[in-house]
């Protein structure tokens, strides 16, 4: 690949292609590929008009929308880093994540006014942002077209690298502190390229984009693959059951992406029964555990969904079921250019042919570490050079099961407790609760107990209608699973903490440790 073939060239290279084809969509309004192309080179010419140089970070806050798209396009054509924020956030997060990254611009985009009020209300020394301007006020900057409507190419794309970073995604927070994963320009093609060995998209698939930007499942696994191939992305705002329903019906929509928390709101929707599924070819979901009757209900609806397994440092694919399983859904097989192995208990990788471990991860697509911060924290396995080179493997922090070439997720290493000396992982017996039809979302965490170490608290979040009773629940625990997998304690909760991706924030129900009758506090 060329020095000038980073991500922001895509628009213009596609364009190249298929000028006239829709590149974006979001409510009535497309935007060809022609027209994606010439929005991006006039927002980079104006993000160097306001000193944006090699490097910088461009910051970006607002819900998914087409201007996402056209901002992170153009900050990488400009040869800067595109950093998008989470807008459900406190002021004080995304205040963290401008100070971290040093952003040196940021845009507001549609949606995104609300958080900066409150973000403009924060008074803080720590922020470098040199330029705090709404994303009508960046188009408006624009130099305008001469006679013949050609735009005034001042953009030094030409400086961009493969190796040059593209884009700082910060991963969900759901063990600690968000961090900024570093992805070049390289991470995020080889990702491409991997997402498209496994999946045949092509130029007349048109994709719903309904999982956050700010997170990797929305780009990496959906929308950038489908823009390389020049489909169509219809961009969803906000995500709402109903309201994605409908949209599939209306846009014969033939694929999404997704974390499984919607796919399971979908499938609990009144509309769900009546909705006219038969345009998907393609659901991919992945992010958190699935639980096995939602799986099961989309594919009774004959609709193909496969599991992707990954994480933002993979930008973000590691693996994916190639074909649709016949029995239980796997993480599937590796990414075509992604290897896989499990850290032996020596502390060496050993094929991942076979066995439970750790999982590790290395290709050209892994990242090489987080923002800011030494790399020694990044948790890579060097084979004595320097850490984070191309040949070191990414310790994941999963623990994965191997067998028969595919994987299968079992549970963060972080949240696996041991009780009276056995191993529990919580997955495994939060799957077995989520079989139960009173049980709307369950989530179970280890803490210290006297007597085995640790013990299981299992939180509950009771499915309408459904009596906040522990007893039917012991009942069927007890029924299928060992004495020492089972939870000392059942807690009710209205809401489980969640990410803005819907994963269970493990560490605040710790805190909480049990026993109280009330809830813990939603996630932010
Ligand atoms: P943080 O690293 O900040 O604690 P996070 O790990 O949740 O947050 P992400 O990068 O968004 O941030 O998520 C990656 C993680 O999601 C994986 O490491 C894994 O634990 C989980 N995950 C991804 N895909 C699957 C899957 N198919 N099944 C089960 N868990 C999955
Ligand atoms: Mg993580």
């Amino acid at each position: 690949l060329t020095p000038g073939a980073g991500i922001g060239s895509w628009p213009r290279r596609r364009a190249r292609i298929s000028p006239g084809s829709v590149a974006l969509r979001q409510g009535g309004r497309a935007l060809t590929y022609r027209e994606l192309a010439d929005r991006t080179d006039r927002l980079a010419a104006a993000l160097a008009g306001l000193g944006v140089r090699h490097g910088d970070r461009v910051a970006y806050l607002g819900l998914n929308d087409t201007a996402t798209f056209e901002t992170m396009f153009a900050a990488q054509r400009a040869g800067a880093v595109f950093v998008p924020l989470n807008h459900r956030l406190a002021a004080a997060e995304l205040d963290y994540m401008l100070a971290d990254s040093g952003a040196s611009v940021l845009v507001v985009g549609p949606g995104g006014e609300e958080p900066d009020e409150r973000l403009r209300a924060l008074d803080s020394p720590r922020r470098d942002v040199r330029h705090h301007l709404s994303y009508d006020e960046l188009a408006a900057r624009t130099p305008s077209q001469d006679a013949s409507g050609a735009v005034s190419d001042a953009v030094p794309h030409d400086a961009v690298s493969m190796d040059d970073p593209a884009l700082f995604l910060y991963t969900s927070g759901t063990t600690g502190r968000p961090k900024a994963a570093v992805l070049t320009h390289a991470n995020l093609t080889w990702n491409t390229v991997n997402q498209l060995v496994h999946l045949d998209f092509t130029s007349t698939d048109l994709g719903l984009c309904i999982a956050p930007l700010f997170h990797a499942v929305g780009l990496g696994q959906i929308s950038l693959p489908l823009l390389l191939k020049g489909g169509t992305v219809e961009v969803v705002p906000r995500f709402g059951a109903a309201a994605v329903l409908s949209l599939i019906e209306e846009l014969r929509a033939t694929c999404f992406s997704c974390v499984p928390t919607m796919m399971q709101m979908m499938a609990e929707d009144p509309r769900w029964s009546e909705a006219d599924l038969s345009s998907l070819r393609l659901v991919l979901y992945g992010g958190s555990p699935m639980p096995a009757h939602v799986a099961a209900e989309w594919r009774r609806r004959g609709v193909p969904v496969l599991q992707g397994y990954g994480m933002t440092e993979a930008a973000p694919g590691v693996s994916m079921e190639a074909a649709l399983p016949d029995g239980a859904p796997t993480a599937g097989a590796p990414h075509f250019f992604t290897d896989t192995a499990l850290l032996g208990p020596d502390g060496v990788p050993a094929p991942a042919g076979s066995g439970t471990g750790e999982l590790l991860v290395r290709g050209p697509n892994v990242f090489s570490g987080y923002w800011g911060r030494p790399v020694e924290e990044a948790g890579f396995l060097t084979d004595g050079g320097a850490p984070g080179g191309p040949g070191d493997w990414f310790r994941t922090g999963d623990v994965v099961r191997a067998g028969d070439g595919l994987l299968h997720v079992v549970d963060r290493v972080k949240d696996v407790y041991i009780s009276g000396g056995e191993n529990v992982y919580p997955a495994e017996v939060e799957a077995v609760l989520n079989e139960l039809p009173e049980v709307a979302a369950a989530a179970v965490v280890g803490r210290p107990d006297e007597r085995w170490g640790e013990a299981g608290v299992a939180f509950v979040e009771a499915a309408p209608g459904a009596a906040a009773d522990p007893a039917p629940i012991r009942e069927h625990l007890e029924a299928r699973l060992a004495r020492y997998k089972l939870p000392k304690e059942v807690v009710f909760v209205d809401e489980l903490p969640r990410t803005a991706s819907g994963k269970v924030l493990r560490h605040r129900l710790r805190a909480h440790g049990g026993g109280a009758s009330g809830g813990p506090a939603p996630a932010a």
